[in-house]
């Protein structure tokens, strides 16, 4: 997830509450759980306005 990006528009915590919060300080979001389920993590990233959430498969790293 890329702070510099988000814009606090927050549809990462509405669509995957469970992996993603905003900060109560400046509104940005904040990846809560590494582990979440991949489904919903992916199901974050298309809604997302400025595209600041990527998902990287650690299993090609
Ligand atoms: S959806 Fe994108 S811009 Fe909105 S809070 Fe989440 S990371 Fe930030």
């Amino acid at each position: 997830m890329d702070r510099e990006r988000c814009i606090d528009a927050g549809m990462c915590v509405l669509t995957a509450p469970g992996a993603f919060d905003q900060d109560t300080e400046d509104g940005r979001a904040a990846l809560l759980d590494r582990t979440a389920e991949p489904g919903a993590v992916r199901e974050a990233v298309r809604p997302c306005p400025p595209g600041a959430i990527t998902i990287v498969d650690q299993s090609l790293t």
